[in-house]
């Protein structure tokens, strides 16, 4: 064997896989393309770039603290103007954080522990009762890892998911019903803006077709996601949707990263000695924000199961650790789907302002 577990995938979920496993006494290789394309740089992504308050402390709980801004809580805007409603997070501050600040933090804990890394990508695998092999390209040519599990890290379009045979279809990609349609599937798009933050709230913006959401991540620097159904045009004509917010970012910082469709769905994490983790294992939508902590969530169910050798277990685990984010997350992407729900979400929550203070803290 090369490793005990073979994790395809270096983002934070990969990697929090990773470092639970070595420091359970497992042997771990991560192989991900772009821990060599990038040529050693930190791993980006498209992402709104907040860790609420469970979710930080779930990375802290590996070991990983990174530096970022301090986030109070969650404030709602609509795009046309209106009083905002907001709510403190009870439980401590959330933090902004880069996601190439996140990404080193997570890699420099996994060296620590001892996990190998490899810049490849996972092509294909077989199984047999004894453990995986795992078809890796990389570095200028093709191999093969043997391990005895194989741990689909890799994403909203994961090939271990298609190649287990776990893939459930997904977003509808081109064509279908019309733009602005409930039934599009949702993409986002993500830049920065050089600015200094004016709040420590993560600042929701909704407009007509989508939102905006903008999280303070350093002193001169907000990120900001933009979410729409259908597939996006440029980053001017989505934020074009948000005159308000447009006017007060400063210049625009660094490439445009996109990401969709974004609802996944599977048909089981488990199929004999391969699992699925994180996106890879289905997603919801980014719209709460809380992608990174529910993925680590899920590594730690993950390698609980493996622990005991019992894959199934980790079957059941994920259905438990993901139903509060599957429920609330699902209602509120589909309520807002309604064109005629959108307008009034922002002047809801503030004439329910309890009700929304207990959903923003009901967030992971
Ligand atoms: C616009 C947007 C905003 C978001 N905002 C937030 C937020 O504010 N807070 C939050 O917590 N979450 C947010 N999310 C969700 C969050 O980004 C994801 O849930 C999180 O990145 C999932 O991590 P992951 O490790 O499962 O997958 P990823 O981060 O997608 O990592 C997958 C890795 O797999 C690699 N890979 C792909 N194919 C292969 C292969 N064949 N072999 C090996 N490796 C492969 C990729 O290179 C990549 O590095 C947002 C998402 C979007 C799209």
């Amino acid at each position: 064997m090369d490793a005990d577990l073979v994790v395809a995938g270096a983002g934070p979920v990969g990697l929090a896989v990773a470092v639970l496993a070595a420091t359970s006494g497992f042997a771990v290789l991560v192989a991900d393309p772009r821990l060599a394309a990038a040529g050693g740089a930190p791993i980006d992504k498209a992402c709104g770039e907040g860790l609420l308050p469970v979710g930080l402390g779930r990375l802290r709980a590996l070991g990983v603290d990174p530096p970022g801004r301090p986030i109070a809580g969650i404030r709602y805007v609509g795009a046309e103007g209106g009083p905002a409603v907001e709510a403190h997070f009870r439980a401590g501050p959330g933090r902004g954080v880069r996601r190439t600040v996140l990404h080193q933090a997570l890699a420099a804990r996994a060296a620590e522990v001892g996990v190998d890394m490899l810049g490849a990508a996972v092509t294909g695998f077989a199984q047999d009762g004894a453990g995986v092999q795992v078809r890796l390209r990389g570095g200028g040519g093709e191999s093969v890892a043997r391990g005895r599990w194989l741990v689909g890290a890799d994403g909203l379009h994961s090939s271990v998911r298609r190649a287990a045979g776990l893939a459930h279809g997904g977003g509808r990609g081109r064509g279908g019903p019309a733009a602005g349609s409930p039934t599009l599937p949702r993409y986002g798009l993500r830049r920065h803006a050089v600015t200094s933050p004016w709040t420590d709230f993560v600042e929701v913006h909704w407009a007509r077709h989508g939102e905006a959401y903008v999280t303070p991540v350093a002193d001169d620097l907000v990120g900001v996601a933009l979410l729409s159904r259908g597939r996006p045009g440029s980053w001017a004509a989505g934020l074009a949707g948000f005159p308000r917010l447009a006017e007060r970012l400063g210049a625009a910082s660094g490439p445009v990263r996109g990401a969709g469709p974004l609802r996944q769905t599977t048909r089981r994490r488990v199929a004999g000695r391969a699992l699925l983790v994180g996106d890879a294992a289905g997603y919801v939508d980014a719209l709460t924000g809380e992608g990174i902590s529910v993925g680590v969530a899920q590594a730690q169910a993950l390698v609980a199961a493996l622990r005991q050798g019992d894959p199934e277990r980790y079957e059941r685990a994920w259905w438990a650790v993901t139903r509060r984010y599957r429920a609330l997350t699902g209602a509120l992407v589909a309520a807002s789907g309604q064109p005629w729900v959108r307008p009034l979400i922002v002047p809801a929550a503030r004439r329910l302002r309890p009700a929304y203070a207990g959903l923003v803290n009901l967030l992971e």
